[in-house]
């Protein structure tokens, strides 16, 4: 994960949040909101085509995503609250929702849990996770409450995914290896996914993992 910068909201959400009138407690305002193609591709370009959870591919468009309530929406008080609030939404990859349970990840498997801020990825703080080689990640203070959220409410540490993230490690292991300028392409991989030096091109999937193991892992020099 890393920290998303929120910028402008889409004019459409701003327009049509003025145009309601004092809700129902019960009516849901969310999804009468219509041109959310405007949010997608919003969140897209904020989040350099990576799901806010789990960093693989989404992107309006090109994949399967969903627009996601970091406090979500059926929370009392705050969730009907923040429906309609810019800084509460952000872009999740479908998270296999036609799977079944023990497969789901991210938003699809967060559901009505309310996330610790250190896992918001509005507040989220860079640098507070940890990764291995073997594709796992790790809260980096060993916070057991924040361990459990990245593990059985965001499904993190699933196989699946851990695999992909392993193969993600594998490729740019090779694209490393490829010329005889290793260290030139190194440093243009870290500056590349710094997220310091935020540039608007899209992400590598699993940008964090693959910078975390650039710096300190299985790619860094003293490997
Ligand atoms: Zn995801």
């Amino acid at each position: 994960m890393r920290r998303i910068s929120k910028r402008q909201e889409p004019e459409s959400l701003r327009v049509y949040r003025e145009s309601l009138k004092e809700p129902l407690p019960d009516e849901d305002v969310w999804d009468p909101y219509q041109p959310k193609d405007d949010a997608r591709q919003f969140v897209t370009q904020e989040q350099h085509e990576l799901c806010a959870f789990c960093q693989g591919l989404m992107a309006w468009r090109k994949t399967q995503m969903k627009l996601a309530h970091i406090v979500p929406q059926k929370v009392l008080v705050d969730g009907k609250r923040l429906d309609l609030v810019w800084t509460n939404i952000v872009g999740a990859c479908n998270g296999g929702e036609r799977t079944p349970g023990h497969l789901q990840h991210c938003d699809t498997r967060q559901g009505n849990s309310r996330l610790c801020p250190e896992l918001d990825p509005v507040q989220f703080e860079n640098g507070s996770l940890t990764y291995d080689k073997y594709g796992g990640v790790y809260r980096a203070d060993g916070n057991l409450d924040v361990q459990d959220q990245l593990d059985d409410v965001l499904g993190l540490n699933l196989d699946h995914i851990k695999e992909k993230r392993v193969a993600a490690l594998r490729a740019l292991k090779s694209y490393l290896a490829e010329g005889a300028d290793r260290e030139r392409r190194l440093q243009d991989r870290i500056a590349l996914l710094d997220p310091d030096n935020p540039s608007d091109q899209p992400l590598l999937e699993y940008a964090d993992f693959l910078l975390w193991h650039l710096r300190y892992g299985e790619l860094s020099h003293s490997h």
